[in-house]
Order: C-alpha cells, then sequence, then structure tokens
C-alpha cells in the first residue's frame, strides 16, 4: 500500500534521510524507533509531502509521486488526502468544539453537507470513546482526549494510512495509555499504519514490523519480535539497551 523508494532529504549540509526504502502491506503496523535526531519525523514529513524530499518515489495506494520531477500541488493534496496524520502535539482548532473540529475538513475536502459531516464526527467520536464531549471546546479535554480527537479528525477523511508521529509523548503515561489503546483498536481493525514511537512496548505488541533508524538511514528492519529481541548490529543493540 505505501511504497518508499531511495528517499533523500538534506537540510543545508545536513543529510537527514540518506536513501531510505521502505514498503508497508495493506492493514500492516509499522513501528519506527531510533535516536533523537536520526531523521524519523523528517521521513514521516517526507511521506505526505509535509516536507519536500531532495529524491526519491513514493507510491501510495496508486498515487505515485516522484520528488525528482518537481510534482505539482494537485498531486501532492491526492497524496496527502490518502495519509491522516497525528503529530505529538494535538493541534485542535481552540476556538471550535470537538465536533466541529472533526467535520471542518470533511466539509471543505470531501464536500460533505454539515449533518453528513457530524454524523460521520459522532461515530468517529464513540469509536474513540469521546461522544460525551462533542460539544465541549478542547481546552476542556485532557491532554489524550484532545490526542483521541486528533486521530478522530485524522480518520474523518477517510485516509488509506495513518500516519503517527510519537503521539503520546506529551502525555502523563496514563493519558498515553488511553492513546494507544485507541491506536490498538484500528490496528485491528485493520488500518495501516505507520507510527514513530518510543513505546517500545507497543512497537513490539502492536506492529508487525519494526524499522530502526540511526543518522537518516535504516539499520534495522524485521518482524518485530525478532528484532525488539535479537536486533543484529551493535548500533541497535546499543540503542535498544539505552530506551528499555
Ligand atoms: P526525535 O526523536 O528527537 O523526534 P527525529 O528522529 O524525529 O528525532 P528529525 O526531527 O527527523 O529527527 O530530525 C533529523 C535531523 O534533521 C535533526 O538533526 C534535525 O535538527 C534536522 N532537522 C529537522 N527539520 C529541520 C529543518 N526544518 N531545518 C533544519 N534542520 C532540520
Ligand atoms: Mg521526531
Amino acid at each position: 500500500l505505501v511504497h518508499v523508494e531511495k528517499l533523500k532529504k538534506s537540510f543545508g549540509t545536513l543529510t537527514v534521510l540518506d536513501g531510505i526504502d521502505l514498503d508497508v502491506a495493506q492493514g500492516e503496523v509499522l513501528a519506527i524507533i531510533g535516536p533523537s535526531g536520526s531523521g524519523k519525523s523528517t521521513l514521516l514529513r517526507c511521506i505526505n509531502f509535509l516536507e519536500t524530499p531532495d529524491e526519491g518515489r513514493i507510491r501510495l495506494a496508486g498515487v505515485e509521486i516522484d520528488a525528482g520531477r518537481h510534482p505539482g500541488q494537485r498531486q501532492i493534496l491526492e497524496l496527502r488526502r490518502l495519509a491522516g496524520m497525528v503529530f505529538q502535539s494535538f493541534n485542535l482548532f481552540p476556538h471550535m468544539t470537538v465536533l466541529e473540529n472533526i467535520s471542518l475538513a470533511q466539509k471543505r475536502v470531501l464536500t460533505r453537507s454539515q449533518s453528513e459531516a457530524d454524523g460521520r464526527s459522532m461515530e468517529l467520536l464513540e469509536r474513540v470513546g469521546l461522544a460525551a464531549k462533542a460539544k465541549e471546546y478542547p481546552h476542556r479535554c485532557s491532554g489524550g482526549q484532545q490526542q483521541r480527537i486528533a486521530i478522530a479528525r485524522a480518520l474523518a477523511l477517510n485516509p488509506k494510512v495513518m500516519l503517527f508521529d510519537e503521539p503520546t509523548s506529551a502525555l502523563d503515561p496514563e493519558l498515553g495509555l488511553e492513546v494507544l489503546s485507541v491506536m490498538r483498536e484500528l490496528a485491528q481493525d485493520g488500518m495501516t499504519m505507520i507510527v514513530v514511537t518510543h513505546e517500545m512496548h507497543f512497537a513490539e505488541s502492536v506492529s508487525d514490523h519494526v524499522m530502526i533508524m540511526a543518522d537518516g538511514r535504516i539499520i534495522e528492519y524485521g518482524p518485530s519480535a525478532e528484532i525488539m529481541r535479537n536486533p543484529q548490529s551493535a548500533r541497535a543493540q546499543r540503542f535498544l539497551n539505552a530506551v528499555r
């Protein structure tokens, strides 16, 4: 479903992605872990062109973009619509209710009517366990609730893949667990997911594959149990020992 080929990205003289190849099948969960500064966020942002790669190719559900060929805005928007993104900071609109937050893009992007959008939003709020918060403003919700609302908002556009960038790292552990359990359910429902995470337990227990990055390269990739228990490279062993 997701295919990334020879992706490269530099900021000035700093090479942040040094030729990344990856494939994620329909319904698969890929966890990306690795030390700070290794390029994990940049990779995720390049996959939906929030950051423009210097070189490489991305294919997502039939939409293919070659970064070297100066893709047009229309192609980029098409790609972006297929990928729902959830960030560390929830980025909800503070002046809108929870329901309005989730309905907005459905009206703008999918041209759904107000009632159609609100209906879908309520379904999604129920799915993340927050139907009771529909009429609240975001600041009256806990961090864990806000992140679950952000997940519902991303799901509202019917993405083919969900991209998560450390969705729990701004949260207290307990609130993080609420979010992780919503993500686990999403995975069980067959959503294709790429998750940058510091949660080693999540990487080991929910994801199908784990990729370890260091210095803009993939240093380890494989079935999650294998990678987490028995990494081959010394660099990956060092990283896992340090975080566990
Ligand atoms: P963390 O675990 O801390 O989130 P990361 O693996 O997500 O780290 P990135 O955010 O992808 O790392 O950053 C990789 C490198 O690229 C870092 O050295 C960072 O300083 C640099 N970088 C990221 N974005 C930019 C930018 N817009 N301009 C310049 N340098 C950047
Ligand atoms: Mg990051």
